[in-house]
């Protein structure tokens, strides 16, 4: 057999990992190193040259788009489709797990997933229930402690309280919402690990066919795991197993989920004989890039330590701008998207990252306007958008009448005459008969317990989803998608809405028919529930195809496992990035700076940070400095290039460089690179009136000297040191600045 399509593309360090004998196996390398790809080789060698069934393979990644990616890669290796390999998330196969084992799970076989969005809302109507206050008992704040005892394995009933009257009413909270989810059928994102693991741990047939069927179990971006998945890949791989790990300890960035990197030295406890294999050489980037990431993560402590190093050449320098403030950074990189096309690449191999997702939307603006097609991953995804919940609600009903989340999202909906007042009705006896609402609603009928008007609609509603269900039975996926949405009125429903905002929904909905003829179910689920649990776990990831050449926008946690020739890093301001939070907190800013390192080892070719001086995020202005992490890359390495004029060495401030943009209020600059390579033209040339070394007043900043001025006409501004406020750049259209 020819084994070279699997070896060559390998250099010694990745072959002796790939070819390692098989038993456990843990491969620890920093980024661009080709863990991803070992991993992958692995599957094929392990097939090819090992002779393991594809059957015996579970490869684990972090994304459903990594997934996919990764199935592709192994096809290509083999030659043949590689459909019996499961490769999944972790929440992927869990689910997959608890579909074919529902009865041992405790499951409903027709068993839903609940989004976060869903979860909130019913931990919500549980604090109603108990009248418990929600300024008090904050209900993200009670999801939050749900999730984080499921993520480590914990039941309301192991929980001890303490004697302590929140933690107790706490886990009575946990304890009424893991019965609502019973009741419903539903269950959320953290259950799926958790429920996952129980079965494999209390039902020993079904552990003992697994672990002899998954003779190889594989792991990317080990270092994020929590502590429940790391106990169900203990289970599955089992003790004497030979589980095949990759991860890089500085690329741990879910710590805020759970995630524990203490796993990767657990892993070798647990797996003494584990074989260690390390990869330093970095494919990925040039060597300035590389150079600057490592710096920075130098500042880290506690790492396992690892020196990458690249054959290829320094490349560019990292180019720094110091915007005035979030449009002219949208602007700026606007324009170098623009050159960068012009040049001839393709806009899908450019990455704007940042730290929030709202930070988003000015880019998204600046980029509609200067027609560049972009693409958003996280923030509100297709399958989050309210038509699209509301469709998949109708259809949720279909497969499952108890599911309440969806119940109550469209009784109403279209509006149908079914009140609150009815909906509470309904609340109250289903909690009596410990029922679901679509029971409680048809006991309320035959008992006529209802007012006349409220029992025709509700009744109606019932006839229409046993209708929609009866007549889309048998038909392919895509048609039953397409009568349900006409069937229940929410096509009508987004037409009647005049406005643009209607026209967008029915594309959506439009759209929703097209993903389900795309879709392409896994296993033998009936083909609608498995769409249904698609959109479900795919809702954090948005589409994944790219059939469009757009630039690609999302938070840096998004990026993980991803690599562009052209990468933005944006928004770099100490309070936004690193975030507020974690200022204050070693560990925080420590997870941080990986989560920079991870931003900035996207990029291949070349890379841009930004920030700004003032900034307008949530509808407040602040005027950041620059972030700490900036002052941390070798001078060396970093170039401004910010077209700046400058007005000399007068306003450089003692023992240091003048401030490009070192924030407000006088503070110390958070980095000081060279100002050098600026051009001194005469301000006066583009701003008339504005003098360098003029003296202005501000109305809300008092006195000042100009220092800097940039632009022309309406785009004109002006940097001035105000006595009190420090330096800080002005529109010069809306300053009103006083001359003095
Ligand atoms: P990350 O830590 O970001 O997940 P990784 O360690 O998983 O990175 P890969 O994504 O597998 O790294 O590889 C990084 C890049 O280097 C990819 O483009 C990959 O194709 C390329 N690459 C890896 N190994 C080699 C090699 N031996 N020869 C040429 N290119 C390689
Ligand atoms: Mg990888």
């Amino acid at each position: 057999m020819d084994l070279s399509p699997i070896l060559s593309p390998l250099n010694d360090a990745q072959r002796a990992a790939v070819t390692a004998p098989v038993g456990p196996v843990l491969v620890l390398a920093g980024a661009g190193s080709g863990k991803t790809r070992v991993l992958t080789h692995r599957v094929a060698w392990l097939i090819q040259a090992e002779g393991a069934s594809p059957h015996s393979i579970l490869a684990v990644t972090f994304t459903n788009k990594a997934a996919g990616e990764m199935r592709a890669r192994i096809e290509g290796l083999l030659g043949v489709p590689g459909g019996s390999l499961w490769i999944g998330t972790f929440h992927g196969i869990a689910h997959r797990l608890l579909r074919l084992h529902w009865r041992e799970a405790g499951l409903p076989q027709g068993f839903q997933i609940l989004d976060a969005e869903d979860q909130l809302r019913m931990m919500k109507k549980i604090l109603k229930a108990q009248q418990l206050d929600e300024s008090r008992w904050i209900p993200r704040e009670v999801v939050w402690f749900v999730n984080h005892q499921k993520d480590e394995g914990l039941r309301p009933k192991a929980l001890k309280d303490g004697n302590d009257p929140t933690r107790r009413q706490l886990i009575k909270l946990y304890q009424d919402y893991e019965e609502a989810c019973a009741r419903a059928g539903v269950v959320d994102f953290a259950e799926l690990l958790l429920r996952a693991f129980e079965l494999l741990r209390d039902n020993a047939e079904v552990l003992r066919h697994y672990r002899s069927r998954f003779r190889h179990v594989l792991v990317d971006e080990f270092q994020d795991t929590n502590a429940i998945q790391y106990a169900w890949m203990k289970l599955i791989a089992g003790s004497d197993g030979a589980p095949f790990i990759v991860g890089d300890d500085d690329q741990s960035i879910y710590r805020w989920r759970g995630a524990r990197v203490e796993n990767l030295q657990q892993f070798r406890r647990d797996w003494p004989h584990a074989q260690l294999h390390k990869l330093e050489q970095n494919y990925r980037s040039t060597g300035n890039i590389l150079k600057a990431a490592n710096a920075l993560i130098e500042h880290n402590s506690g790492r396992l330590g690892k020196n990458l190093w690249t054959s290829g050449g320094h490349g560019e320098p990292i180019r720094l701008y110091a915007a005035f403030n979030e449009r002219d950074e949208a602007e700026f990189v606007t324009h170098r998207i623009r050159d960068w096309v012009q040049r001839g690449g393709a806009r899908r191999e450019i990455a704007i990252l940042y730290r929030s997702n709202a930070q988003s939307r000015v880019f998204e603006e600046a980029f509609l306007s200067a027609r560049i097609p972009y693409k958003v991953y996280g923030g509100l995804r297709f399958f989050e958008r309210a038509e699209i919940k509301d469709a998949l609600a109708y259809l949720r009903l279909l497969s499952n009448r108890d599911d309440d989340a969806s119940f109550e999202r469209v009784v109403n909906l279209p509006t149908r005459g079914i009140g609150a007042k009815t909906i509470d009705e309904l609340r109250q006896s289903a909690r009596t008969t410990g029922g679901s609402l679509w029971q409680a609603a048809r006991l309320a009928l035959e008992q006529g317990a209802l007012g006349a008007r409220a029992g025709t609609a509700l009744g109606g509603f019932l006839q229409l989803i046993e209708q929609l269900a009866d007549g889309t039975a048998g038909l392919p996926l895509h048609e039953q998608v397409d009568h349900v949405l006409a069937g229940s009125g929410l096509v009508e429903h987004h037409r009647k809405d005049k406005a643009e905002r209607g026209e967008a929904r029915v594309e959506n909905l439009e759209e929703l028919v097209s993903a389900a003829r795309g879709f392409e179910p896994e296993g033998d689920l009936p083909p609608l529930d498995a769409f249904l649990a698609h959109a479900a776990l795919e809702a954090g990831e948005g589409p994944a195809e790219e059939w469009e050449d757009c630039v690609q926008m999302m938070t840096l946690h998004t990026a993980k496992g991803l690599e562009f020739p052209l990468v933005f890093l944006c928004g770099m301001e100490d309070g936004l990035f690193p975030h507020q939070r974690s200022l204050n907190d070693l560990d925080g800013l420590e997870e941080e700076r990986r989560l920079c390192y991870v931003g900035m080892t996207r990029a291949m070719s070349q890379l841009y940070v930004t920030f700004a001086e003032q900034r307008r995020l949530h509808g407040t202005d602040s005027y950041g400095q620059p972030s700490r992490f900036i002052g941390e890359l070798p001078e060396d390495l970093v170039e401004e290039v910010r077209p700046r004029i400058q007005v000399g060495r007068a306003w450089a401030r003692p023992g240091g460089h003048a401030p490009a943009g070192a924030g407000a209020q006088g503070r110390a600059p958070a980095y000081t690179h060279s100002q050098a390579g600026r051009r001194t033209i005469a301000a006066e040339s583009v701003a008339p009136g504005m003098r360098l070394g003029a003296r202005v007043r501000h109305g809300k900043f008092g006195e000042g000297t100009v220092l800097n001025v940039e632009g022309q006409g309406p785009q004109a501004r002006v940097q001035v040191n105000f006595e009190r406020q420090g330096t800080k750049w002005l529109m010069l259209a809306y300053a009103n600045l006083e001359a003095m």
